[in-house]
Protein backbone atom coordinates (compact mmCIF):
# COMPACT_ATOMS: atom_id res chain seq x y z
CA UNK A 1 0.00 0.00 0.00
CA UNK A 2 1.51 3.49 -0.75
CA UNK A 3 2.10 6.02 1.95
CA UNK A 4 -0.81 8.15 2.88
CA UNK A 5 -0.36 11.97 3.16
CA UNK A 6 -2.25 13.12 5.71
CA UNK A 7 -2.50 16.46 4.06
CA UNK A 8 -4.75 15.30 1.48
CA UNK A 9 -8.12 13.71 3.15
CA UNK A 10 -9.82 14.59 6.81
CA UNK A 11 -9.47 11.91 9.07
CA UNK A 12 -10.85 12.45 13.05
CA UNK A 13 -8.51 12.56 15.35
CA UNK A 14 -9.10 9.48 18.17
CA UNK A 15 -10.95 10.38 21.03
CA UNK A 16 -10.90 8.92 24.54
CA UNK A 17 -10.06 5.83 26.16
CA UNK A 18 -10.55 2.62 24.92
CA UNK A 19 -13.35 1.16 26.58
CA UNK A 20 -16.24 -0.84 24.48
CA UNK A 21 -19.36 0.60 24.50
CA UNK A 22 -21.06 -2.17 26.01
CA UNK A 23 -18.69 -1.58 29.42
CA UNK A 24 -19.07 1.85 29.11
CA UNK A 25 -22.86 2.08 29.03
CA UNK A 26 -23.71 -1.28 30.37
CA UNK A 27 -26.97 -1.27 31.97
CA UNK A 28 -28.41 1.99 31.15
CA UNK A 29 -31.11 1.59 29.29
CA UNK A 30 -32.33 2.71 25.57
CA UNK A 31 -30.62 6.21 25.64
CA UNK A 32 -27.98 7.35 26.81
CA UNK A 33 -26.94 11.15 29.14
CA UNK A 34 -25.13 13.30 27.19
CA UNK A 35 -23.14 13.58 30.37
CA UNK A 36 -22.21 10.23 30.03
CA UNK A 37 -20.75 10.46 26.73
CA UNK A 38 -18.80 13.75 28.08
CA UNK A 39 -17.52 11.61 30.83
CA UNK A 40 -16.68 8.48 28.20
CA UNK A 41 -14.61 11.21 25.87
CA UNK A 42 -13.36 13.43 28.63
CA UNK A 43 -15.39 16.51 26.71
CA UNK A 44 -16.98 19.68 28.51
CA UNK A 45 -20.32 19.93 28.25
CA UNK A 46 -21.93 23.51 28.14
CA UNK A 47 -24.89 24.87 26.68
CA UNK A 48 -24.87 27.33 23.30
CA UNK A 49 -27.83 28.80 22.73
CA UNK A 50 -30.29 25.74 21.71
CA UNK A 51 -27.16 23.45 21.70
CA UNK A 52 -25.14 21.20 23.81
CA UNK A 53 -21.50 21.12 22.91
CA UNK A 54 -19.23 18.22 23.91
CA UNK A 55 -15.62 19.79 23.28
CA UNK A 56 -12.32 18.05 24.50
CA UNK A 57 -8.94 19.25 22.44
CA UNK A 58 -9.66 16.80 19.57
CA UNK A 59 -13.24 16.92 18.73
CA UNK A 60 -16.09 18.70 19.12
CA UNK A 61 -19.95 17.62 19.38
CA UNK A 62 -22.90 19.63 18.94
CA UNK A 63 -26.51 18.37 19.55
CA UNK A 64 -29.73 20.38 18.44
CA UNK A 65 -31.78 20.22 21.86
CA UNK A 66 -35.03 18.57 20.75
CA UNK A 67 -33.80 18.10 17.64
CA UNK A 68 -32.82 15.02 15.40
CA UNK A 69 -29.39 17.22 14.18
CA UNK A 70 -25.89 16.97 15.67
CA UNK A 71 -22.77 17.94 14.04
CA UNK A 72 -19.72 15.97 14.72
CA UNK A 73 -16.25 18.76 13.74
CA UNK A 74 -18.90 20.81 12.20
CA UNK A 75 -20.44 18.01 9.74
CA UNK A 76 -23.91 17.32 10.42
CA UNK A 77 -25.03 13.65 11.60
CA UNK A 78 -29.00 13.11 11.78
CA UNK A 79 -30.05 11.06 14.95
CA UNK A 80 -32.59 8.57 14.46
CA UNK A 81 -34.56 10.50 17.19
CA UNK A 82 -34.63 13.96 18.97
CA UNK A 83 -31.91 14.45 22.02
CA UNK A 84 -34.63 14.79 24.63
CA UNK A 85 -34.28 16.34 28.22
CA UNK A 86 -34.38 13.50 30.56
CA UNK A 87 -34.55 14.76 34.42
CA UNK A 88 -31.98 17.20 35.23
CA UNK A 89 -30.08 16.16 31.98
CA UNK A 90 -30.21 15.38 28.01
CA UNK A 91 -30.14 11.95 26.49
CA UNK A 92 -30.19 10.32 22.93
CA UNK A 93 -30.67 7.24 21.97
CA UNK A 94 -28.30 5.02 22.24
CA UNK A 95 -28.32 3.33 18.92
CA UNK A 96 -27.11 6.88 17.96
CA UNK A 97 -24.22 6.35 20.31
CA UNK A 98 -23.20 3.02 19.59
CA UNK A 99 -24.08 3.44 15.57
CA UNK A 100 -23.27 6.83 14.71
CA UNK A 101 -21.46 9.31 17.08
CA UNK A 102 -18.94 6.72 18.83
CA UNK A 103 -17.61 5.14 15.11
CA UNK A 104 -17.07 7.86 13.93
CA UNK A 105 -15.08 9.67 17.32
CA UNK A 106 -13.58 6.25 18.31
CA UNK A 107 -13.70 4.22 15.20
CA UNK A 108 -10.87 1.63 16.17
CA UNK A 109 -13.37 0.41 18.86
CA UNK A 110 -15.67 -0.39 15.70
CA UNK A 111 -13.60 -0.79 12.32
CA UNK A 112 -13.95 -4.12 10.52
CA UNK A 113 -11.17 -6.15 10.71
CA UNK A 114 -10.71 -5.93 6.37
CA UNK A 115 -8.76 -3.31 4.98
CA UNK A 116 -11.06 -2.44 2.40
CA UNK A 117 -9.71 -3.76 -1.09
CA UNK A 118 -12.25 -3.95 -3.48
CA UNK A 119 -14.74 -1.03 -3.69
CA UNK A 120 -18.18 -1.65 -6.20
CA UNK A 121 -19.19 1.85 -7.50
CA UNK A 122 -23.07 2.14 -8.27
CA UNK A 123 -23.76 5.07 -10.92
CA UNK A 124 -27.53 5.49 -10.11
CA UNK A 125 -30.44 5.00 -12.80
CA UNK A 126 -29.47 4.23 -16.71
CA UNK A 127 -31.31 3.65 -19.78
CA UNK A 128 -34.74 3.86 -19.35
CA UNK A 129 -34.35 5.53 -16.08
CA UNK A 130 -32.78 8.93 -16.83
CA UNK A 131 -32.94 10.09 -12.69
CA UNK A 132 -33.44 13.30 -11.90
CA UNK A 133 -33.78 16.14 -15.05
CA UNK A 134 -31.80 19.12 -14.82
CA UNK A 135 -33.72 22.13 -15.95
CA UNK A 136 -31.46 22.63 -19.05
CA UNK A 137 -32.24 18.72 -19.35
CA UNK A 138 -29.33 17.55 -18.37
CA UNK A 139 -29.94 13.51 -17.33
CA UNK A 140 -28.83 12.39 -13.51
CA UNK A 141 -28.05 8.94 -15.00
CA UNK A 142 -25.30 10.04 -17.45
CA UNK A 143 -23.42 12.68 -14.66
CA UNK A 144 -23.04 10.38 -12.59
CA UNK A 145 -22.18 7.78 -14.64
CA UNK A 146 -19.16 10.29 -15.39
CA UNK A 147 -18.26 11.23 -11.86
CA UNK A 148 -18.31 7.50 -11.02
CA UNK A 149 -15.68 6.77 -13.78
CA UNK A 150 -13.59 9.59 -12.03
CA UNK A 151 -14.01 8.08 -9.04
CA UNK A 152 -12.92 4.71 -10.31
CA UNK A 153 -9.87 6.04 -11.84
CA UNK A 154 -9.12 7.43 -8.72
CA UNK A 155 -9.52 4.62 -6.48
CA UNK A 156 -7.36 2.36 -8.84
CA UNK A 157 -4.13 5.08 -8.34
CA UNK A 158 -4.57 4.80 -5.09
CA UNK A 159 -4.63 0.45 -5.27
CA UNK A 160 -8.45 -0.11 -4.78
CA UNK A 161 -9.87 -2.76 -7.18
CA UNK A 162 -12.87 -1.08 -8.55
CA UNK A 163 -16.18 -3.15 -9.96
CA UNK A 164 -18.77 -0.87 -11.79
CA UNK A 165 -22.91 -2.08 -11.34
CA UNK A 166 -22.97 -0.34 -15.13
CA UNK A 167 -20.54 0.69 -17.68
CA UNK A 168 -22.32 2.91 -19.72
CA UNK A 169 -26.55 3.55 -20.56
CA UNK A 170 -28.00 0.25 -19.57
CA UNK A 171 -30.52 -0.17 -16.20
CA UNK A 172 -29.54 -2.98 -14.02
CA UNK A 173 -32.48 -3.86 -11.57
CA UNK A 174 -31.31 -2.65 -7.89
CA UNK A 175 -31.25 -6.54 -7.07
CA UNK A 176 -28.49 -6.91 -9.73
CA UNK A 177 -26.52 -4.70 -8.39
CA UNK A 178 -26.26 -5.90 -4.79
CA UNK A 179 -26.10 -9.17 -6.42
CA UNK A 180 -23.00 -7.95 -8.42
CA UNK A 181 -20.91 -6.91 -5.41
CA UNK A 182 -21.92 -9.95 -2.91
CA UNK A 183 -20.61 -11.30 -6.29
CA UNK A 184 -17.57 -10.00 -6.44
CA UNK A 185 -16.94 -9.92 -2.54
CA UNK A 186 -16.74 -6.34 -2.37
CA UNK A 187 -15.57 -4.51 1.06
CA UNK A 188 -17.43 -1.20 0.04
CA UNK A 189 -20.64 -0.21 -1.88
CA UNK A 190 -20.94 3.56 -3.07
CA UNK A 191 -23.83 4.54 -4.68
CA UNK A 192 -24.07 7.60 -6.80
CA UNK A 193 -26.38 10.15 -7.21
CA UNK A 194 -27.48 13.71 -8.38
CA UNK A 195 -30.98 14.81 -6.58
CA UNK A 196 -33.87 16.18 -7.57
CA UNK A 197 -36.90 18.34 -5.76
CA UNK A 198 -40.14 19.91 -6.40
CA UNK A 199 -38.47 23.04 -4.92
CA UNK A 200 -35.79 25.14 -7.19
CA UNK A 201 -34.36 26.76 -3.91
CA UNK A 202 -33.00 22.71 -2.19
CA UNK A 203 -29.40 22.78 -2.62
CA UNK A 204 -26.06 20.89 -1.10
CA UNK A 205 -24.72 17.43 -0.51
CA UNK A 206 -25.93 14.35 1.74
CA UNK A 207 -24.83 10.81 2.41
CA UNK A 208 -27.11 8.32 3.16
CA UNK A 209 -26.29 5.21 5.35
CA UNK A 210 -29.04 2.27 6.04
CA UNK A 211 -31.58 3.20 9.02
CA UNK A 212 -30.58 1.03 12.12
CA UNK A 213 -33.00 -1.86 13.31
CA UNK A 214 -36.61 -0.37 15.18
CA UNK A 215 -36.31 3.31 13.59
CA UNK A 216 -37.58 5.29 10.89
CA UNK A 217 -36.09 5.94 8.33
CA UNK A 218 -34.78 10.14 8.26
CA UNK A 219 -35.61 11.08 5.00
CA UNK A 220 -38.70 11.85 2.96
CA UNK A 221 -38.34 8.43 0.36
CA UNK A 222 -38.56 6.55 2.76
CA UNK A 223 -41.36 4.23 3.65
CA UNK A 224 -43.37 5.46 6.63
CA UNK A 225 -43.58 2.88 9.23
CA UNK A 226 -40.82 1.08 7.85
CA UNK A 227 -39.07 -0.22 11.31
CA UNK A 228 -37.50 -3.49 10.03
CA UNK A 229 -34.09 -4.93 10.24
CA UNK A 230 -32.37 -5.03 7.43
CA UNK A 231 -29.46 -6.86 6.20
CA UNK A 232 -26.74 -4.14 6.00
CA UNK A 233 -27.64 -3.04 9.77
CA UNK A 234 -24.87 -5.95 10.53
CA UNK A 235 -22.99 -3.07 9.06
CA UNK A 236 -23.93 -0.28 11.14
CA UNK A 237 -20.67 0.96 12.95
CA UNK A 238 -18.97 0.95 9.58
CA UNK A 239 -21.51 2.55 7.57
CA UNK A 240 -21.32 5.54 10.16
CA UNK A 241 -17.31 5.65 9.90
CA UNK A 242 -17.92 5.43 6.38
CA UNK A 243 -20.81 8.12 5.64
CA UNK A 244 -19.07 10.24 8.26
CA UNK A 245 -15.29 9.93 6.15
CA UNK A 246 -17.30 10.47 2.79
CA UNK A 247 -19.16 13.34 3.53
CA UNK A 248 -17.22 15.45 5.10
CA UNK A 249 -14.82 15.14 2.38
CA UNK A 250 -17.20 15.72 0.14
CA UNK A 251 -17.82 19.03 1.80
CA UNK A 252 -14.31 20.06 2.02
CA UNK A 253 -14.14 19.44 -1.68
CA UNK A 254 -17.24 20.54 -3.71
CA UNK A 255 -17.68 23.63 -1.21
CA UNK A 256 -20.99 22.90 -1.58
CA UNK A 257 -23.68 23.47 1.80
CA UNK A 258 -23.91 20.12 4.18
CA UNK A 259 -27.46 18.50 4.40
CA UNK A 260 -25.72 15.78 6.69
CA UNK A 261 -25.44 12.23 7.03
CA UNK A 262 -28.59 10.86 6.83
CA UNK A 263 -31.00 7.82 7.63
CA UNK A 264 -32.34 5.77 4.49
CA UNK A 265 -33.39 2.22 3.76
CA UNK A 266 -32.80 2.54 -0.10
CA UNK A 267 -33.13 -0.78 -1.75
CA UNK A 268 -29.13 -0.56 -2.79
CA UNK A 269 -28.13 0.23 0.61
CA UNK A 270 -29.91 -1.82 2.56
CA UNK A 271 -29.13 -5.15 1.01
CA UNK A 272 -25.57 -4.49 0.65
CA UNK A 273 -23.02 -7.08 1.75
CA UNK A 274 -20.98 -4.56 3.04
CA UNK A 275 -20.36 -1.15 4.67
CA UNK A 276 -22.62 0.99 1.84
CA UNK A 277 -23.10 4.93 1.07
CA UNK A 278 -25.38 6.39 -1.43
CA UNK A 279 -24.45 10.18 -2.22
CA UNK A 280 -26.05 12.98 -3.39
CA UNK A 281 -23.92 15.15 -5.15
CA UNK A 282 -25.78 18.47 -5.40
CA UNK A 283 -29.55 18.90 -6.78
CA UNK A 284 -30.35 18.69 -10.65
CA UNK A 285 -33.30 20.97 -10.01
CA UNK A 286 -30.97 24.11 -8.40
CA UNK A 287 -29.66 26.56 -11.25
CA UNK A 288 -26.54 27.12 -9.32
CA UNK A 289 -25.98 23.07 -9.00
CA UNK A 290 -27.18 22.47 -12.31
CA UNK A 291 -24.40 24.49 -13.82
CA UNK A 292 -21.88 23.29 -11.47
CA UNK A 293 -23.01 19.92 -11.98
CA UNK A 294 -22.69 20.20 -15.78
CA UNK A 295 -19.04 21.28 -15.35
CA UNK A 296 -16.22 18.84 -15.57
CA UNK A 297 -14.23 20.94 -12.70
CA UNK A 298 -16.92 20.17 -10.52
CA UNK A 299 -17.81 16.27 -10.88
CA UNK A 300 -13.68 16.28 -10.95
CA UNK A 301 -14.13 18.03 -7.63
CA UNK A 302 -17.08 15.37 -6.57
CA UNK A 303 -14.97 12.40 -7.57
CA UNK A 304 -12.15 13.61 -5.52
CA UNK A 305 -13.76 14.25 -2.41
CA UNK A 306 -15.78 10.96 -2.35
CA UNK A 307 -12.39 9.06 -3.07
CA UNK A 308 -10.41 11.24 -0.27
CA UNK A 309 -13.42 9.71 1.74
CA UNK A 310 -12.47 6.57 1.46
CA UNK A 311 -9.17 6.88 1.44
CA UNK A 312 -9.77 8.22 5.07
CA UNK A 313 -12.21 5.10 5.89
CA UNK A 314 -9.35 2.86 5.20
CA UNK A 315 -6.74 4.70 6.90
CA UNK A 316 -9.19 4.49 9.76
CA UNK A 317 -9.55 0.65 9.31
CA UNK A 318 -5.62 -0.12 8.92
CA UNK A 319 -5.25 2.04 12.29
CA UNK A 320 -7.95 0.22 14.25
CA UNK A 321 -5.85 -3.60 13.56
CA UNK A 322 -4.53 -4.33 17.20
ZN1 LIG B 1 -30.81 9.23 -8.11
Amino acid sequence: MSKISRSTFTVVALAGVWVPFHSAFAGSGSTVELSEIARLYSMRMQMVSNKIVLKNRYNTLEIEENGRRAWINDVMFWLHEPCRRSGRTWAIRKADFQYGIDPVLRSYTHAPKRTPMVVVIDPGHGGKDSGAVGLKKVFEKQLVLDISYRMKNLLESHGFKVVMTRSGDQYPSLDDRVDLARKVKADLFLSIHADGAASSAAHGVETFITTAAGFDSSNHYGKGGDRSSVLNNRYDAANAMLGYAVQSNLLKMSGRSDRGVRRARFAVIKKAPCPAALVECGFLTNPEEERLLRTEAYRSRVAQGIVNGVRAYRTLVSRAKR
